[in-house]
């Protein structure tokens, strides 16, 4: 299995780490010839308006709109979530959304107080998979809010009441940061593994 890794801005190196942890070939993508031969992507997170203007340059936003509309497993990690996200909310009027997960999510939401913060969620669809039983502990770093799931959008943990991971089929959106811990299960379950 080859997955990318948008590698634009941002947090990508962690997540090549996971993906390779779990014997998977992953690949940077910064053209859009690289999507090609892809069987699944990760658009990690950064800075959204920063990804959304590098991806605009590199002729990637309506490749990769194109290549999640195809239903292969697509991770979005918290910038990489508003940017698939269908609306954003206090984003830059000028940012892209792909639309691919009907969402409405709203950037910086836990304001600078609480900047970032982790917890150990409850995330059903995970209970019984590797490594264990147990929560899986969340780093959020001056993560969004999902305030609004369309019809067919699973909310698969909440934070605070909020969505804070979502999934349409295997595209598998996240307002947290799920490479930065060992548990690779978020990983896995976009995988299918
Ligand atoms: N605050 C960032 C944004 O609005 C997202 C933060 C992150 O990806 N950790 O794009």
């Amino acid at each position: 299995m080859k997955v990318g890794v948008l590698a634009l801005q941002g947090a990508f190196a962690a997540h090549v780490a996971a993906l390779e942890s779990l014997d998977v070939r992953a690949v940077e993508v910064r053209t859009p010839e690289s999507l090609h031969d892809l069987d699944g992507l990760v658009v990690p997170g950064g800075e959204s308006t920063a990804v959304s203007m590098a991806a605009e340059r590199a002729g990637l936003v309506e490749p990769i709109r194109e290549f999640v509309s195809r239903g292969v497993p697509v991770l979005g990690t918290c910038a990489g979530a508003i940017l698939l996200a269908a609306e954003c909310l206090d984003g830059r009027p000028d940012q892209h959304q792909l639309g691919s997960v009907d969402v409405s999510i709203r950037r910086n939401a836990y304001g600078r107080q609480v900047d970032s913060f982790e917890v150990d969620l409850d995330v059903p669809v995970l209970r019984g998979s590797a490594p264990d039983d147990g929560a899986f502990h969340a780093v959020f770093i001056r993560a969004p809010v999902i305030e609004r799931t369309g019809a067919g959008v699973e909310v698969l943990a909440s934070v605070e009441g909020d969505p804070c991971a979502v999934a349409v089929g295997r595209t598998v959106l996240t307002t947290f940061h799920p490479e930065l811990t060992a548990d690779t299960r978020i990983h896995e379950y976009v995988l299918g593994r």
